[in-house]
Parts: C-alpha cells; sequence; structure tokens
C-alpha cells in the first residue's frame, strides 16, 4: 500500500470515530440535556422540543440563613441531592439589598456562578412581600443580572417572590411589566417567573390578564399542610387558560414553615405537578427549628450532610428529587 494515499484515509476515519464518539456521548448535566428552555403554552420545553420538568432545592431568606449561598453547598445539592435547579431566594427587606446591595448581590452570584459550573438551572429570587416599594432596586439588580448571565442558558430570573393580598392588574402586573422590560434589554430570551397574589396563589386572577411577552411563567407558591385541593383548582383554572405555571417555592408542612409533614397531601401535589410538568423547588436549605427547614441546626454550611442531619421533611424530598433525577437521566 502506497503511504502517501493512506494516511488521509486513517486521518479520515480517526476524525469520524473521534467525532461519533463526542456525539454519542450522554448528557450528564440537566443543562448539557435541555440547553436554552423556552415556553411554549403551558410548558417548558428544552432545545431539542423535550418537556423539561426541573426539580431542586430553594435557599433561605439570604440575609438570615446566608451561610449555605456557597459554591461547596452547591455541589452537595448536585452531587448528592441531584438537584437540577437551586433557588437563590435574595432577600430585599429587612436587612437584605435594600440596605445591603453588595453584599446580598454577593451571596446570588456566589450561587449563580457554581451552578453554571455544574450545568444546573438556577433561580435568582427577589425574595419580597412587596416589591412595587423597590421597583428602582428591582431593576438595578435585575439589569445587572441579565448583563452578567443572560447568555447563560442556566438562569431563571423571579421577579416577585410573593406579593401579599393586591391588585394583579394595578399593582404586580405593572410592577413585573417596567422588570421585564429592564431584563429584556439585555437578555432577550431567558424564562422569567412572575410572582402572583396572595403570597403567589392568585394565578388564576393573571390568567385573566396574562403578560405579554414570551418565556414568561407565573410563581405559583403552596405548604402541603395549608394548601388543599382548592388551591389545585384555581391553579387547573389557570392552566386551562393557558398560563405557564412554576412553583418556585413549596412545601411538606403547614405555611408558617413549621407544623406536621403532610405526605399524603405532597404525594398529590407531586403527582399533579407531574402531570403538568410543572417545576418545582422546596422550601428550604436552612437548619432553622422548623420542620421545613430541611437541615438540624448547625449542620454545616458546606454540605456533606449525614443522614442523622437531614429532618423527616429533608428525607422525603430528597427521596423524590433522586426519583426525579433518575427519571430525567433513563
Ligand atoms: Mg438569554
Amino acid at each position: 500500500m502506497n503511504t502517501n494515499t493512506s494516511r488521509p484515509l486513517i486521518l479520515c476515519i480517526v476524525f469520524f470515530m473521534l467525532s461519533s464518539a463526542l456525539i454519542a456521548r450522554e448528557p450528564i448535566t440537566p443543562v448539557e440535556k435541555y440547553g436554552q428552555l423556552r415556553i411554549e403554552g403551558t410548558t417548558i420545553l428544552g432545545e431539542n422540543n423535550e418537556v423539561v420538568q426541573l426539580a431542586g432545592m430553594s435557599f433561605f431568606w439570604s440575609q438570615w440563613i446566608g451561610k449555605y449561598y456557597n459554591a461547596s453547598c452547591v455541589d452537595w445539592l448536585v452531587n448528592d441531592w441531584k438537584c437540577s435547579v437551586v433557588r437563590a431566594a435574595m432577600a430585599v427587606a429587612p436587612d437584605g439589598y435594600s440596605t445591603k446591595p453588595e453584599r446580598e448581590r454577593r451571596k446570588v452570584e456566589k450561587v449563580v456562578d457554581e451552578a453554571i459550573k455544574q450545568g444546573i438551572y438556577v433561580v435568582i429570587d427577589f425574595h419580597e412581600h412587596r416589591a412595587e416599594n423597590f421597583v428602582e432596586e428591582a431593576k438595578t439588580f435585575f439589569s445587572a443580572m441579565a448583563q452578567k448571565y443572560g447568555n447563560y442558558p442556566n438562569v431563571i430570573y423571579e421577579i416577585y417572590n410573593e406579593p401579599l393580598k393586591v391588585s394583579w392588574n394595578k399593582v404586580v402586573k405593572p410592577y413585573s411589566e417596567e422588570v421585564i422590560k429592564t431584563i429584556r434589554q439585555y437578555d432577550p430570551d431567558n424564562i422569567i417567573v412572575c410572582g402572583t397574589p396572595n403570597w403567589s396563589q392568585d394565578v388564576d386572577e393573571a390568567a385573566l390578564d396574562p403578560i405579554e411577552g414570551s418565556n414568561i411563567a407565573y410563581a405559583l407558591h403552596f405548604y402541603a399542610g395549608t394548601h388543599k385541593e382548592w388551591l389545585i383548582e384555581k391553579a387547573d383554572k389557570a392552566i386551562e387558560k393557558g398560563l405557564c405555571l412554576f412553583v418556585t417555592e413549596y412545601g411538606t408542612t403547614e405555611a408558617n414553615g413549621d407544623g406536621a409533614v403532610y405526605e399524603k397531601e405532597i404525594r398529590m401535589w407531586y403527582d399533579w405537578m407531574d402531570k403538568n410538568h410543572i417545576s418545582h423547588c422546596n422550601w428550604s436549605i436552612a437548619d432553622k427549628k422548623e420542620s421545613s427547614a430541611v437541615l438540624v441546626p448547625g449542620a454545616s454550611r458546606k454540605g456533606g450532610w449525614s443522614e442523622k442531619q437531614i429532618k423527616p421533611s429533608g428525607k422525603l424530598v430528597q427521596a423524590e428529587l433522586l426519583k426525579k433525577h433518575e427519571e430525567m437521566f433513563k
């Protein structure tokens, strides 16, 4: 065989073997699998039109239990809890971003940077009950976030955690439109989740007068011990009207974050969210003395928690997250 003619042939074979090996490699992270998310109708879709349901954990109010906002903790939540999403709940008031903007933003950035590194999605939450009083702060904050992270498929913006009993049309919707306009100057496409009145429960009210624009979802929050079938009925109405819902926060307990773990009720909610492909984040990664906080007091800020350090709610949620992860990559 003439070596001059066989060399290009060998090179071609090696090239095709290498490229097919690369193509055949299974995605190993949620962001590798789904990439840039978008909303069509009531559903979140991935780059290849796969239906996406994310599942993970929310951190606690950043100004009170900010110690878990660090890279090691995110790594642990990815590797040991199999979160496909985490939520940085950046407190605004009291003593949060409204008075210590640099300090609180840095906590969020630590979580977001590591989520990007680990290939999971991350919700940047403006954790506030009266965000209409902090419109300028919200615009400054989300403008910085969109400029810094708008090109990463990982990031989801949650612009208003839980409005109180205020009007959708007169208060929450105008606030949302203004903040969305700011984000869209820098990031045309990542998902934005809007809060809904009455602690993000009145999604049916938002459904009567939704916000124009693409890739907009609406927050639905529930606590299994307090919010029962009646809230599912409200949410079903919103879905029927075409809203895409995102459970950016839920608890297995009562609405005050404490009390029993409502196992039967949380199963009902999980089934309902699965049926409707609704993504969810559990409240919360914290070592507070309340049953919704998944860790016992003093559990390491860096992760590595033993079984003994995880409270009953945490064990239930972790099992659900492992199951969701298996389904995602089966
Ligand atoms: Mg973008």
